[in-house]
């Protein structure tokens, strides 16, 4: 199995989560930009954390063999403080030429509030400037489908955004289709709790089209699980779905939607490799 995990928060990682991800198959680790726990006092902390994310993680990830990439912003929980957003937003030009770099993200909406609304837009407008992709983080719960609905608007209005640059994460059963339909490319994470479940996962890859979707454990420093990916795709053997329709969700899709940034590249895995062959 090969896979590509595009959305986990490595630095809150051990290295045996490493090993163990490289073990199961992970080609690649891609690493947006996030809340750290606490709130930072200054866009001094967000310097520095930049700094980790450009320079010391790839190197820790190099010595498991795995790519790292990153996505940059202020994540949408700190960016209540309408100030220091837009401190750290000036700084983050000088980061995007790094060799690792992605996009924006993640960028979108905590609790809907207007000054995220507003810290939201910058950010648009920051990639739609510099030429990049954007991943878009949705709201918990109750807030989801609102927040879903004004990022997408937002989006919407904007004619220098195309879609299918943008993918909008943490889509559940009542968003992803609004997400797919509007154009643009629609993650699920996978929680042990929250978000979703490989099988809530899996049922929704089953009722929708799984071409602009893919599979992420969004791992952090709370309750999550680095290899909920590959788990997933085990869901999906036991349920019949073949090899090469697990190495397309798993594989094929994120690199695809990568791919459209040119920093992205992963050692023998051109778009057109075959994938593995069913025995
Ligand atoms: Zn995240």
């Amino acid at each position: 199995m090969r896979y590509i995990e595009p959305h986990a928060h490595m630095v809150s990682r051990t290295t045996d989560d490493y090993a163990a991800m490289a073990t199961a198959g992970c080609q690649a680790v891609c690493e947006p930009a996030f809340w750290a726990g606490f709130d930072r006092s200054s866009a001094r902390g967000f310097y520095d954390y930049f700094c980790q994310l450009t320079e010391h993680e790839p190197r820790r990830a190099a010595r498991y063999g795995l790519p790292h990439y990153t996505w940059l912003c202020i994540n949408p929980k700190e960016s209540e403080d309408v100030r220091l957003a837009e401190e750290v937003l000036a700084i983050i030009p000088e980061f995007l030429d790094r060799p690792n770099v992605l996009g924006i993200g993640e960028i979108g909406l905590n609790k809907n509030t207007r000054n995220e609304m507003a810290v939201l837009e910058k950010h648009v407008d920051l990639a739609a400037k510099h030429n990049r992709l954007i991943l878009v983080h949705t709201p918990h719960l109750e807030d989801k489908l609102k927040g879903t609905r004004l990022i997408l608007d937002l989006l919407k209005s904007d004619s220098r955004i195309q879609p299918e640059r943008v993918i909008i994460d943490h889509v559940e059963e009542h968003t992803i289709s609004m997400v797919l339909d509007a154009g643009f490319w629609a993650g699920i994470t996978l929680y042990p709790e929250s978000k979703s479940t490989p099988a809530r996962a899996i049922d929704m890859v089953e009722a929708c089209s799984m071409e602009r979707v893919w599979l992420n454990s969004a791992c952090d420093w709370g309750h999550s699980d680095p290899l909920a990916v590959p788990k997933t795709a085990r869901e999906m053997r036991r349920r019949g779905h073949s090899l090469e329709a697990i190495d397309r969700l798993i594989f094929q899709n994120p690199l695809r939607f990568l791919s459209q940034c040119p920093a992205f590249a992963i050692a023998g895995s051109a778009l057109d490799s075959a994938a593995p062959q069913t025995r």
